[in-house]
């Protein structure tokens, strides 16, 4: 358990987390720390579970939409000061690896892996948020995915019981939605400096011209089906570009973005995608699924009251 002191030093109540992330909505946390140590980590997961409080983590708030009336949980946002924020490369079994805090953002990351003559990591170009939600999320694309080169990682299990000593070393297997992540190794290659900026680059240009820039979202909304055409394309399809719910708007750049234009509310932006799974489903045959986190029990019976989830 953390002492008084600890506790009272980092856990503060009723932060907005709207800010900390990148669509700009959401209400409070119950219960909010920023923390750099495993110590601190481990007595908080004790302390939540002697109070029955749920856990949540926060990375770059990229991939989350959080409930305009926020959450009781305690929400953990790992500092990139300390450990949760190395960035080591080393050599292990003759392989090249990079050993990383999870509160590193993915674009640190890429930046000083091309610096240091390696590549592999790519696919990071032009995705926000920090490597630790990257891993959450199997954060990729047409470019890759970190599960390509994700070699394994440390976490404490969410469900933190009285035999958990501290954090496991997990191998890629297993699932990391289970576990606050606090480090992760990921493989890479030796490569010219140049010629991985010059494919970082190619990767940004193609973003430019097919997503918005400069706007408040969570990147695409909606995963992509297994097969046929992309929920990009089907929304396109069924002519919902430009279509509104309250602040919430679909992108007329890209039709998978749902964008904060005007002071949405985390229920215009989940509305809007209801809208879009009905009117897609109804037009195309093909049911879509949302790619980001839902966090908040009224979004999740606003997403189950319309028969999804
Ligand atoms: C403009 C834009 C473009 C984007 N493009 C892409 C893209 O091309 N491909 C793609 O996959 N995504 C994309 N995204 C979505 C998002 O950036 C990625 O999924 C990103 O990796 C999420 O990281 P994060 O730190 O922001 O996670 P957050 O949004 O903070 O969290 C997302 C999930 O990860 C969990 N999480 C965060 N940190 C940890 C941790 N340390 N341990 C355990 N769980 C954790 C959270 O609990 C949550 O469930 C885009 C988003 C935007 C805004």
């Amino acid at each position: 358990m953390p002492s008084e002191k600890d506790f009272n030093n980092h856990v503060r109540s009723g932060i907005s987390l709207a800010p900390m992330t990148t669509f700009g909505i959401g209400g409070s946390a119950g219960y909010f720390a920023e923390l750099d140590s495993k110590e601190i980590l481990e007595g908080l997961f004790k302390w939540s579970r002697k109070e029955n409080v749920p856990v949540f983590a926060i990375g770059g708030g990229s991939n989350i939409v959080v409930a305009d009336e926020g959450i009781e949980a305690l929400v953990l946002k790992l500092s990139s000061n300390g450990s949760f924020g190395k960035i080591d490369f080393t050599v292990e079994d003759d392989k090249h690896i990079a050993v990383v805090g999870p509160a590193v953002p993915s674009a640190v990351l890429l930046r000083r892996t091309a610096e240091a003559g390696f590549s592999g990591l790519e696919f990071f170009a032009g995705i926000p948020g920090t490597v630790g939600g990257a891993v959450a999320c199997d954060a990729g694309g047409r470019f890759g995915r970190i599960s390509s080169a994700l070699v394994g990682y440390e976490g404490f299990p969410y469900a933190f019981g009285k035999q958990d000593k501290g954090a496991y070393w997990l191998d890629k297997t297993r699932d990391a939605e289970d576990f606050l992540i606090t480090e992760v190794v990921l493989k890479i290659e030796p490569a010219e400096t140049a010629v991985v900026n010059t494919r970082i680059q190619e990767i940004l240009d193609y973003r430019r011209k097919t997503q918005p820039e400069g706007v408040k979202s969570a990147g695409c909304i909606f995963q992509n089906p297994p097969d046929g055409p992309s929920a990009g394309e089907l929304i396109d399809k069924a002519g919902l570009k430009g279509k509104r719910r309250g602040g919430a708007e679909v992108s007329t750049v890209h039709a998978n973005y749902i964008i904060n234009s005007s002071g949405a509310t985390a229920f215009d932006v989940i509305g809007l995608a209801l809208d879009i799974i009905e009117v897609v489903q109804e037009k195309t045959g093909v049911k879509l699924a949302l790619k980001v986190d839902i966090w908040g029990e009224s979004l999740e019976e606003l997403i189950s009251r319309r028969g999804y989830f």
